[in-house]
């Protein structure tokens, strides 16, 4: 990423020093070459490893201190959500549209989860794609669901369209019917 940084940097700190034309060239032959998932400097490329990981979303403060002993500023421990494997592993979350249920909402933290996610070569986050609970020893996938309006979101608080409370699901994956 820090290619797209320091040519952006580049293009905005000496705007006179490239011509609109050679701009709109260069910035084409760059967005060709990110879809194509080229090599960015430093080896790295955004290709993501889909992986399926089980265990508990936790804040990595308190699992960081009773686990390896290792006390952190509140700012950093409560902040930094992180599924624990049953293997013991520690996978922080990006924060981000899909994952924010995790951030925002207790009802989700220290239970059996099987998180569907993207692992990415040399970044120690991974980004959520899918949640899913268990109750009874049934897997069930997780979502916010608004009755009214039929919106399915991933994060608690009101409705986009209605503003009303939207409300938790958790539905058994073998009763899910495409649509809902
Ligand atoms: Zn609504």
């Amino acid at each position: 990423m820090s290619i797209v940084a320091s040519n952006r940097g580049l293009i905005e700190a000496e705007p006179n020093v490239m011509s609109n034309n050679a701009r709109c060239v260069f910035l084409a032959l760059f967005t060709y070459a990110s879809c194509l998932g080229a090599d960015v400097p430093g080896g790295t490329k955004a290709r993501p490893e889909p992986v399926t990981l089980r265990g508990r979303v936790v804040e990595l403060g308190p699992h960081a201190n009773k686990t390896f002993g290792v006390p952190m500023d509140d700012e950093l421990g409560n902040a930094v959500i992180v599924l624990v494997t049953t293997a013991g592993e520690v996978h922080p979350l990006v924060r981000d549209v899909r994952s924010r249920g995790f951030f925002l909402d207790k009802r989700l933290r220290d239970r059996e989860m099987e998180l569907h996610v993207h692992k990415y070569a040399g970044l120690p986050f991974v980004r959520v794609i899918d949640a899913y609970s268990f109750r009874n020893g049934k897997k069930h996938q997780v979502d916010y669901w608004c009755d009214i309006c039929a919106i399915t979101t991933y994060q608690p608080g009101p409705c986009p369209c209605c503003q009303d409370e939207i409300q938790l699901r958790e539905r058994p994956v073998a009763e899910i019917q495409p649509g809902r």
